[in-house]
């Protein structure tokens, strides 16, 4: 018997899944994907370790997902993208077997249009089938004041909870560079979220649905740097924790669903850790674009012979090269890494097994 079911979930569901994770202490990896090869490899770790799963897009991934020649300056290839990628979420997850979260990755004010064409097409899509694409949605305001921030993400968490979408917001600065994002030079101050200022999210979000979860920036960095320059401080998660605890006079129910951004190069005691303080969720994007690059690398390598002509190799000067350059095989050889390296971070996770 399977823990949950298979394909796209949401509403209650998805509350429920990060429920089961925060109570038995796991989080699932939030893996960026731009392509049907990378949404594929995700699912199929996701199956071989018998796990949920989080499919997310950035709005450069739909934008690549919907084609990069498409024109998008409001934003609607890469909201065209992101629905396509659903489509196909939607359509194999079953097949695999595997519980999906599918979600959408940081998106600024600048480019709210992206969420906004979203949130529209999936109005129609509810009102048809009863249930939306995504399974949540991310609105990193960050760059705003933290009113300004937890205003706007009111009105959107009330926009989605009516299609049973749920809504991940960020409090504080994830440091450090991803999807043309530079937050390198960003004051350190801001790469710490200060317990008070969960609360002030909670407090407000909560009144409109349950269904939000809060990245808090705790010296996390996107990318991977040399060893050293990153200084979590995963504390901040606690401190937080507990203070919302304590406000809501609810101590040991580790109320707030946290979400771990930049986590690739980090320890596995610093991922350990902040599971116990309530992160249900790891976004993994680095060190899975490594893993497939890896892959491809070295198939080149390999049969750098091979791929050097179309006809003539090693075996023979009229032999076809046609089986070596096959982009099926050099994209198969990306998946198979990237499948490997997913399979470690469930186990960084503790997510192993967790459909069972
Ligand atoms: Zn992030």
């Amino acid at each position: 018997m399977s823990k949950f079911r298979s394909g796209v979930l949401y509403g209650q569901e998805l509350m429920d899944l990060y429920a089961d994770a925060k109570q038995n202490g796991y989080a699932l990896p939030g893996v960026n994907a731009v392509g049907t090869s990378t949404v594929n490899a995700i699912l199929e770790a996701a199956a071989k370790v018998e796990s949920p799963v989080i499919v997310q897009l950035s709005f450069g991934g739909g934008h690549f997902y919907a084609g990069k020649s498409l024109k998008n300056d409001t934003l609607q290839a890469s909201a065209a993208g992101c629905i396509s990628a659903a489509m196909h979420v939607h359509a194999v997850a079953e097949m695999y077997g595997v519980p999906v979260v599918l979600h959408t990755d940081h998106c600024s004010l600048e480019n709210i249009h992206w969420i906004d064409h979203l949130l529209d097409y999936q109005e129609g899509y509810y009102a048809k089938h009863g249930k939306p694409l995504f399974s949540s949605h991310m609105l990193d305001l960050s760059e705003e004041t933290i009113e300004e921030n937890i205003e706007i993400c009111e009105k959107y968490l009330a926009r989605m909870n009516k299609i049973e979408i749920g809504l991940e917001i960020e409090l504080g600065i994830t440091g450090g560079e991803e999807d043309g994002v530079d937050n390198s030079d960003v004051d350190v101050s801001k790469l710490y979220t200060h317990p008070s200022e969960v609360y002030y999210a909670y407090e407000k979000l909560s009144k409109i649905s349950p269904n939000f979860s809060i990245a808090a920036a705790f010296g996390n960095v996107h990318g991977v740097y040399k060893p050293g320059n990153v200084k979590l401080s995963v504390e901040i998660l606690e401190n937080s924790q507990r203070h919302v605890e304590e406000q809501l006079g609810a101590q040991g129910t580790k109320p707030v669903s946290f979400v771990f951004h930049g986590g690739s190069g980090s320890s596995p005691e610093d991922i350990a850790r902040s599971i116990e303080y309530g992160v249900i969720k790891m976004n993994l994007d680095t060190d899975m674009q490594w893993a497939f690059n890896c892959g491809v690398r070295d198939y080149y390598a390999e049969y750098a012979d091979y791929v050097a002509e179309q006809i003539g190799n090693p075996d023979g000067d009229d032999v076809p090269n046609k089986k070596y350059y096959d982009p099926r095989k050099v994209l198969r050889a990306g998946e198979e890494r990237f499948v490997e390296r997913l399979e470690v971070s469930f186990a960084d996770l503790n997510c192993i097994g967790r459909n069972k």
